[in-house]
């Protein structure tokens, strides 16, 4: 059989512990038998990030902007456990992850793959619920104050070209807590612009909730550049056929849990970091949950949602057998595999992406899965677990037959 063929390379980011191990695993078996591969490899392992002074990190971000398609394996983000377990840090490096999405000034979409055997808890749920979680400001840049005795507190704002501008926020009489916070024009415009774009290319709903019925200002302002934004988009929503609605947050709670699901919620900082969590756990496992970052320019980069399954890793460098799920990264293969067709015209490789995530579907369908996923599933389904090297050959056999 022929090669598909590739005229622009992928950005390849290769990461650490188990998911690494994997990573190798999905190449050798599920990529490169099939396709002529192409990539511009960046090694995001921790070692290598140490070596290079995390330069790497940023030379990867940067090669996404000028391809604008990458795959990213899950990477260390080092904490203080972690200085001890690699004596050879430097420096505790700032997560990859973080750094990449600052350079490409992108949106991170989370989505759960879904298959008949294992559903979701929230019982209405048919389709996936995307979750766009603003990754700037509010309360995770905010500067917090606790004061003793009566007083007042004032906001000011000193503008660089002298004027001022002043609010009393509030007079106590005792002790009290106090937060500054703010977010910027330019990064909720940036949110926007990713979540116009996805939502197009995705051919999904997008909804949109803050509370500016409490705050008029602040998440007033939000619902104002979204707006703008969307006028950007109406049109080519229409040809789609597809919505742009803006909710309450509290609203958009309730319509949530009793709508099919099928479209994208962007989210406020908080918001996403708190439905995020709730929405994966509802679906099932995180080893299921794919997601991509979006630059308002569009470019991509794909990654499972998971970590580096570090109690596997250690595991399987003792020679045990481990049954780690695979899923996600294969899904962060086939989707930058896609887009790259997409961007480049090749509709070869476009078909190859649904193909594999098919075959991936089908053997889950099967019965046959990871470990993780067992306990999951639906009683009367019969399943049964096999690892990881057993599982990507059984997808590997499907794949082939699928071609
Ligand atoms: P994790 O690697 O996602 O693993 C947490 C637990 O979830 C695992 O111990 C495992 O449970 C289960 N799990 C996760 N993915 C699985 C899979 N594919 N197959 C089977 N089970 C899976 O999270 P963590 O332990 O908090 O973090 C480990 C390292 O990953 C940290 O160094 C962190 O910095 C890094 N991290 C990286 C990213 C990223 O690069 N995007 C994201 C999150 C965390 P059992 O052990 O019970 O089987
Ligand atoms: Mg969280």
């Amino acid at each position: 059989m022929e090669k598909i063929r590739m005229t622009t390379p992928l950005v390849e980011m290769d990461g650490d512990e188990m998911t690494r191990v994997l990573w190798a695993m999905i190449k050798e078996k599920l990529i490169e038998p099939f396709v002529d591969l192409k990539t511009e490899y960046y090694d995001l392992g921790l070692l290598h990030r140490n070596e290079t002074g995390d330069a790497v990190t940023v030379e990867a971000a940067e090669a996404t902007k000028k391809y604008g398609v990458a795959v990213k394996c899950a990477t260390i983000t080092p904490n203080r456990q972690r200085m001890e377990e690699y004596p050879e840090l430097t420096e505790m490096w700032k997560s990859p992850n973080g750094t990449i999405r600052a350079i490409l000034d992108g949106t991170v979409f989370r989505a759960p793959i879904l298959i008949p055997a294992i559903r979701p808890v929230v019982r209405n749920w048919k389709a996936p619920i995307t979750i766009a979680r603003h990754a700037y400001g509010d309360v995770y840049r905010c500067v917090e104050m606790k004061t003793e005795g009566p007083g007042e507190a004032f906001l000011t704002f000193r503008g660089d070209d002298g004027t001022e501008q002043t609010l009393s926020v509030q007079r106590v009489e005792g002790g009290a807590v106090w937060q500054g916070s703010h977010n910027k024009d330019a990064s909720i415009r940036s949110f926007a612009r990713s979540c116009f774009q996805y939502a197009a290319d995705t051919r999904q709903d997008l909804w949109f909730s803050t509370k500016d019925t409490i705050s008029k200002v602040y998440d007033g302002r939000f619902k104002e550049i979204f707006e703008e934004e969307f006028e950007n988009w109406r049109a080519r929503f229409e040809e789609l056929g597809i919505t742009y609605f803006y909710t309450l947050i509290d609203d958009a709670v309730a319509r949530v849990i009793r709508s099919p699901g099928g479209f994208i919620w962007a989210c406020k900082n908080y918001d996403g970091d708190v439905m995020s969590d709730m929405v994966s756990t509802a679906f099932g496992s995180l080893a299921m949950m794919t997601s991509v970052l979006v630059s308002p320019d569009g470019n991509y980069e794909y990654e499972a949602a998971h970590g580096t399954v570090t109690r596997h890793y250690y595991r399987w460098l003792k020679g045990e057998e481990t049954s780690t799920n695979p899923i996600a990264t294969i899904f962060a293969w086939s989707g930058a595999l896609r887009k790259r067709g997409e961007k480049d015209g090749l509709s070869d490789l476009c078909a190859f992406g649904d193909r594999l995530e098919q075959a991936c579907l089908d053997v889950l369908n099967s019965g046959c899965m990871t470990k993780d996923l067992v306990g999951l599933a639906e009683p009367g389904v019969e399943v049964h677990a096999v690892n990881s090297a057993e599982f990507l050959d059984r997808i590997a056999a499907r794949l082939q037959e699928l071609l």
